[in-house]
């Protein structure tokens, strides 16, 4: 292997080490404790094991967390008024919807009903909003998270040539647009794009989010790049595997995240950072 690899776990928990002080203070100084509200209708089997992750790392953390669980019958009213008991919640400063939901619920109207002020996911389009035109804002968990990694490896992004795979509002887009914001000259592909590898063969800082299964090899990676691989797929013997094919890609790339224990981490430790600083701007 000649690439750095980039241990996602390692620095998520740096990240929630750091995080636990700054609640501690919270308390000391304010009173205040963080909460997060997660609301999950249904019983989706993936949707279960990541709220028991992050349940797991609030506590850890000092953050309060509250499960609001609906039946996979709920009405769509029912949730929007449970998004409502939430938003006015003075204990709580984050609310987050497991998506997706059922059928029967609108998905677009549940999130554009939570309160911007405790949008912790940054689904919200005033924080899409805000991140489009540079403003304070949450920011989606995963590429805010992608950026702090990015930030552990000590690298100038100024005017790198950096390509994201995938177009999806709660990952490529807002990567994009960090990257941008960052220096970054960016380019977006999709599952549109003519001659994907034209383009990734390019990137200085590659960011595979298109959740197909190693669809980049190695031959489709600029020698000494970061490769950042946020794909979860799982595989018909039921492990996990990434959008990179790591074997191959290990060997040409400068630094890469494994799948699991790059991004997956990453993204849980930053939506405790943003329910901190939710807190944070009500104290
Ligand atoms: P999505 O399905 O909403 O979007 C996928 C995007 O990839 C689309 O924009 C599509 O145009 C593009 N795409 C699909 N096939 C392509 C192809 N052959 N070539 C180029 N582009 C192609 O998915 P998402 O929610 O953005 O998630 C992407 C992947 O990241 C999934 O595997 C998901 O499980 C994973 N994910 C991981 C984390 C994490 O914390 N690690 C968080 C969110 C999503």
């Amino acid at each position: 292997m000649t690439a750095e690899l980039i241990d996602g776990k390692a620095i998520a928990k740096q990240l929630r080490r750091d995080l636990k002080q700054e609640v501690d203070e919270l308390k000391s100084a304010h009173g205040i404790t963080p909460g997060l509200a997660v609301v999950l209708v249904g019983s989706d089997p993936a949707s279960e094991v990541y709220v028991r992750n992050k349940h797991r790392a609030c506590e850890k953390a000092g953050i309060m967390t509250r499960d609001i669980r609906l039946d996979e019958d709920t009405s769509h009213e029912e949730v929007m008024q449970a998004v409502q008991q939430l938003n006015d919640d003075p204990l709580i400063h984050g609310i987050l919807v497991q998506l997706p939901t059922p059928d029967q619920v609108d998905d677009e109207a549940i999130i554009n009903a939570i309160d911007p002020n405790k949008d912790v996911d940054g689904f919200h389009p005033v924080s899409m909003g805000r991140l489009l035109a540079g403003q304070p804002g949450f920011v989606a968990c995963t590429p805010k998270g992608i950026m702090h990694m990015l930030d552990t490896l000590d690298m100038d992004l100024t005017g790198k040539e950096a390509v994201v795979v995938g177009r999806s509002n709660i990952v490529g887009k807002p990567q994009a647009l960090l990257l941008l914001e960052r220096h970054c000259t960016v380019t977006i592909c999709h599952s549109r794009t003519k001659d994907l590898a034209a383009h990734t063969s390019r990137a200085d800082i590659l960011v595979a989010a298109a959740g197909r299964a190693h669809m980049i090899t190695a031959d489709m990676i600029k020698p000494g790049a970061t490769v950042i691989d946020v794909g979860i797929n799982r595989m018909e013997d039921g492990s996990l595997a990434g959008d990179v094919d790591f074997e191959g890609a290990k060997e040409v790339a400068g630094a890469i995240t494994p799948v699991p224990g790059g991004v997956g981490p990453m993204t849980i430790a930053t939506l405790l950072r943003n329910t901190v600083d939710a807190a944070k701007a009500t104290a």
